[in-house]
């Protein structure tokens, strides 16, 4: 017993944020329902994967921060899954989920979770780039603003079903600056949020869809540079940017390790380099939060 108390406690000492994933299961007349949880960390800035294993029903759902989720086909029979994107400004604190499941004959069952969210660490850096970069004249402004509205359009627009095929992969297999969420401050003043990871690979590096689904965007961008986006489903985005070359056309359906692009120094950069970046619905979200989740 002595020993378990003293491993239990090393646990929490040495990973005080780890929390275990929740599940829970219910019993019905149409049989078992399990509702599982599985994520790296519940911190902002991170993804939930839940998932249903349950006999044919007529509407399963979930309520999460005033969003409602649906759930959707794994691909794998009676199994079904929706994702949580938490935000970099989600409060930190308990926040409740709620499951509902409806049968055809009118039955109903519903869970409930609460969710202890903690606040993520993230790094301060001070940066220098090119000033056009921090003061943009009236005409790279105006640019600016036309993009910002062409990737909200992006964005507003996830696929209804999923387009992923199991675990997500690495774009790219160089050396990853985990600097997801850094808070950053440009020349001197202009303040800025990095919402993605910079991967250290050289110029002309091929970069590989990270899973498979649908070029949403493919086209250069004053801060990003030669830019792609995939949409993946159910509001998950991932982005490359950056690229010195695109291989990709807005629309193609792409498979997950295509090549769908080449490393380069375009756009906002301090020098060659891939970021990349994930968005769930309107959260930005680590990359390194959905390649553990499991996807199958
Ligand atoms: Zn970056």
């Amino acid at each position: 017993m002595k020993k378990i108390l003293i491993i239990v406690s090393l646990i929490f000492l040495f990973f005080p944020d780890y929390i275990y994933p929740f599940q829970a299961s219910i019993d019905t007349d149409h049989g078992q329902i399990t509702v599982k949880s599985e994520y790296r960390r519940l911190s902002q800035g991170e993804l939930i994967k839940i998932s249903l294993h349950s006999p044919e029903f007529s509407c399963a759902k979930a309520h999460f921060e005033g969003k409602d989720y649906m759930f959707v086909s794994s691909g794998e029979p009676s199994t079904f899954f929706f994702l949580i994107g938490l935000g970099l400004d989600i409060k930190p604190g308990i926040h409740d989920l709620n499951v509902r499941i409806e049968f055809a004959d009118g039955q109903r069952k519903s869970f409930s979770f609460k969710v202890p969210i903690s606040k993520g660490k993230f790094h301060f850096k001070k940066l220098n780039v090119d000033r056009r970069f921090t003061s943009p004249s009236p005409e790279e402004h105006e640019r600016i603003l036309k993009e910002v509205e062409l990737t909200m359009a992006v964005y507003s627009e996830p696929a209804s079903h999923w387009l992923g095929h199991g675990k997500f992969i690495m774009p790219v297999k160089d050396r990853i600056k985990r600097n997801f969420g850094e808070r950053r401050i440009f020349n001197d003043g202009f303040l800025s949020r990095h919402r993605g990871i910079d991967i250290l690979s050289p110029a002309g590096t091929p970069v590989r869809a990270s899973n498979s689904g649908k070029v949403a965007l493919a086209r250069d961008l004053y801060y990003s540079g030669n830019t792609i986006i995939i949409n993946h489903g159910i509001g998950l985005f991932s982005i490359y940017c950056h690229l010195s070359k695109v291989c990709a056309e807005e629309g193609e359906s792409i498979d997950k390790g295509e090549i769908i692009g080449y490393t380069g120094s375009t756009g906002r950069v301090t020098g060659p380099h891939l970021h990349w970046g994930f968005k769930m619905f309107d959260k930005y979200i680590a990359p390194l939060s959905v390649v553990c989740l499991s996807f199958d």
